[in-house]
Order: C-alpha cells, then structure tokens, then sequence
C-alpha cells in the first residue's frame, strides 16, 4: 500500500531525511520509533507531501507520489493525524466529527463513528476544549475516519496522556486495524508499541537503522531500547 525507497528531503537548506526506505503492506500496522529529532514526524509529513523539497520515491496504491502536489495525496486515500491533536474547541464533538469533507468513497456515517467510540456518543455535546486530553486524542482519530482514508498516519496519540488512557487509545487503534485500516504510528512510548503493531522501524538521525517484527521486538526488547536509549 505504501514503499517508500530512498527518500530524501528537507526543510529550507536543512536535509533530513537521508535515504529512507519503508514499506507497509495492506491492513499492517506498523511503527516508527526513534528519538526526539530522529526524523519520524518528517517522514510523515512527507508521506503527505507537505515537505519544501522531497526526492527518492513514495508509492500510494502504486501511485508515485513525489513531484505530485500536495492537495491531491490525500485523495489517493492517505489522511495524517498530527501530534496537535487540533481539535476545534468551541466546536461541540458532533460538530468537529462533522468538519472533515468525505473525500472518498467509504468515509463513516456518525453513527458508525460512534458506535466504534461509545463515549465520544457520551460526550457529544460538549465542545472540543472541554474534553480530556484522552478525548481530544479520540477525537482526533474519529474525526479522519469521516474521510475514507485507508491509510492512517498517526503521529505520537500517547502522548502526555495517563497510562488508562493510553489503553484506551490501544484499544482504539486496535479497533481500527481490525476494520482493515492500515496504520502507520509514530511512537516514543515503546512499551505502547510493542503492544499494538505487527512490525517496527527504528529511526536514527534521518534515517532508517533498524527493522524488526511484533515477535522479534518482544523477543529481545533491548535490541530497540538500545536505540531508544531507554
Ligand atoms: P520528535 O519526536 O521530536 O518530533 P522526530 O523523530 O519526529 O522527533 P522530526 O520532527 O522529524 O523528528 O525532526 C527531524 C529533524 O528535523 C530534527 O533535527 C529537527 O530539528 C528538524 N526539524 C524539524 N522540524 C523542522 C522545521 N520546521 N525546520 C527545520 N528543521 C526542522
């Protein structure tokens, strides 16, 4: 659903990413890991194309999408959840849930979004700024589902969150991967991860230094804590 071969890119004069190389195969699950300033949000941003300059190659559905501009990546069914959570504050949830434009087929009815998150039914009345950070986060990931994206790029849910809350956005996302999506989740709470993704990426320094499955991570732990420095 998605390669990445040999991607490099920059902000201004700044070159980032050096040569990344990253594949996530229909209904996976996957996560990047690294350090702070490793490069994870990056790749991310420019999976959306929202980068000044990219080179190398970002296949979507077999559709090159390096030289495409940026407003048409997410048509081809791509949708990015940024770390701001940017829900609108003095929008009721309903009315967030609302905002987003169906932009493919597939996009979810409210009610199917809050079937699959009951207690953002719970809360949806109040308005976006008085929500838990937790519900924020929910909200946040209810809210692309409107889209019909197949592809959700999720940047750090966990994080500042309490540990129950950081299960109930497992469950969540696990919710999510069962319903076919394909999920691709940056992480610094290695613990999380290791809980939710079929495989694992880790970044260093802009680029990709290590690859490794659920069992493999689970198997010998130290081998990405090494790298996390945790
Ligand atoms: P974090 O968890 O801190 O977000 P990350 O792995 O996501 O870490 P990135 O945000 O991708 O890291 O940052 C990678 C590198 O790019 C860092 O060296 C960072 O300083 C630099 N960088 C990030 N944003 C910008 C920007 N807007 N302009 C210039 N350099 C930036």
């Amino acid at each position: 659903m998605l390669s990445i071969k040999n991607l490099n890119a920059w902000y201004g004069e700044s070159h980032v990413l050096h040569g990344v190389n990253l594949d996530v195969k229909r209904g996976e699950l996957v996560t990047i890991l690294g350090r702070n300033g490793a490069g994870k949000t990056t790749t991310l941003r420019a999976i959306m194309g929202i980068m000044d300059k990219r080179s190398g190659s970002i296949r979507l559905n077999d559709q090159e999408t390096v030289g495409m501009a940026p407003h048409r990546i997410p048509r081809l069914g791509v949708v990015y959840c940024p770390e701001e959570r940017a829900v609108f504050r003095s929008l009721s949830v309903t009315e967030n849930l609302m905002l987003p434009p169906k932009l493919a087929q597939g996009g979810m009815s409210l009610d199917e979004i809050y079937t699959l998150f009951p207690n953002l039914r719970e809360r949806s009345a109040s308005s976006g700024g008085n929500l838990s950070g937790g519900e924020q986060q929910m909200l946040a990931i209810a809210r692309i589902l409107r889209t019909g994206a197949q592809l959700i790029l999720l940047d750090e849910p966990t994080e500042g969150l309490a540990p129950v809350i950081v299960q109930q956005i497992g469950q969540a996302i696990r919710t999510l991967k069962e319903r076919g999506f394909t999920i691709v989740l940056v992480e610094q709470n290695f613990r999380f991860a290791t809980k939710v993704a079929d495989r694992h990426y880790v970044m260093e320094h802009g680029c990709v230094v290590d690859q490794l499955s659920a069992d493999e991570a689970r198997l010998d732990p130290a081998r990405i804590a090494r790298r996390l420095g945790v």
